[in-house]
């Protein structure tokens, strides 16, 4: 960290911050320049918490050298890291995983017929919350333990690994039982007690993006997880809050390759919690295909005029089915192999 102080700082304020530095065990190096001061901070193992020493007097600002996040950094872990779901593979050199299924769990029967349709489309993972986050208590709020069951059935039934959303630590030991991936939303991105909980434990993570949080606060999520000992953690954009109203959220592709540069950790796209809209779904699933995204999660529905929860960003199973050759097609192209 770099403390740049104000150019009218006194000799006696510099050696006040030196000491403050000094009594947090770390080593201050003064650096004079014509206008003002700054003082090197040396010898932190990670992202150091400025918050007494900004507000002291003479700082004008200090400046982070070192990111918030280390295990998720591709500086401490250059290789890509690859992570199996129940033998999916999310990473580099794999080919894409297509994750489908319902916003919403509803019936056992729309379960499978929702799995059927995902395994006959070429999906490689079923997807179905059963814990959902709705804007207003007034909305479904999801079947609970009895969409588990449906979910993991399903999903046995057709041999597709699941993923849903956990939204509490208590929830934890049922999702675990019933799926193989657990999944945080972009609501529960900085709910720091679920994620050590989660980090914790073995099962791998879908991490969504919170949908306004910046990419930093992202892969600082992340590490919770990490830090805790659970290394399977895959990351999922799934746009992010602007004044556009137009979509339902803005899809920020260019988190993919920057994540990619930043992080070993994986990432996939959600176009439909992203855009809000069928008609959208398609085209923004191929961009984040070659915007180099692992993975691809979108909701498809048996009858998305019927769907209990977001009907209007849901493929049917035979639009789904489409969009799958596109997508296959797309995937030769940028020579992906089986
Ligand atoms: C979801 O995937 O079901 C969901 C609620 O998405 P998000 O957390 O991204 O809003
Ligand atoms: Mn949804």
């Amino acid at each position: 960290m770099l403390i740049v102080m104000h150019h009218h700082a006194t000799k006696e304020q510099v050696d006040h911050i030196i000491a403050a530095v000094e009594a947090m065990g770390l080593t201050a190096e003064p650096i004079p320049g014509s206008l003002r001061t700054a003082i090197g901070v040396l010898g932190n193992q990670g992202y150091v918490d400025d918050s007494t020493i900004r507000t002291l007097p003479g700082v004008r600002e200090t400046i982070h050298v070192s990111k918030p996040y280390k295990m998720a950094s591709r500086d401490f872990h250059p290789v890509p890291s690859v992570i199996d779901v129940a033998g999916v593979k999310f990473g580099d050199g794999q080919k894409p995983v297509i994750i489908a299924g319902p916003c919403s769990i509803e019936t056992e029967e729309q379960m499978l017929t929702a799995a059927e349709q995902v395994k006959s489309g070429g999906g490689q993972m079923l997807r179905g919350g059963a814990f959902k986050p709705r804007t207003g208590p007034h909305s479904f709020q999801g079947l609970g333990i009895e969409g588990l069951k449906y979910l993991q059935q399903a999903g046995k039934e057709y041999n597709l690994p699941v993923v849903t959303e956990v939204m509490r630590i208590e929830q934890l030991d049922a999702v675990c039982q019933h799926a193989d991936m657990l999944q945080i939303g972009a609501r529960n991105m900085q709910n720091f007690d679920l994620l050590k909980e989660v980090g914790k434990l073995n099962h791998p993570v879908l991490l969504k993006r919170g949908m306004s949080a910046t990419i930093e606060e992202f892969l600082a999520a992340a590490e919770y997880i990490l830090s805790e000992g659970n290394r399977n953690v895959v990351l999922c954009e799934r746009g992010i809050r602007t004044f556009e109203t137009a979509t339902r959220n803005t899809l920020d592709l260019s988190v993919v390759p920057l994540v990619r540069e930043l992080s070993h950790l994986p990432i996939v796209v959600d176009p439909s919690h992203a855009t809000g809209k069928r008609m959208l779904v398609p085209v923004m699933t191929k961009a984040a295909l070659v915007a180099g995204a692992h993975g691809v999660m979108m909701e498809v529905h048996p009858n998305p005029a019927k769907a209990l929860c977001d009907g209007a960003q849901s493929l049917s199973g035979e639009h789904f089915a489409e969009l799958m050759q596109e997508i296959n097609r797309l995937l030769d192209f940028l020579g992906y192999q089986e």
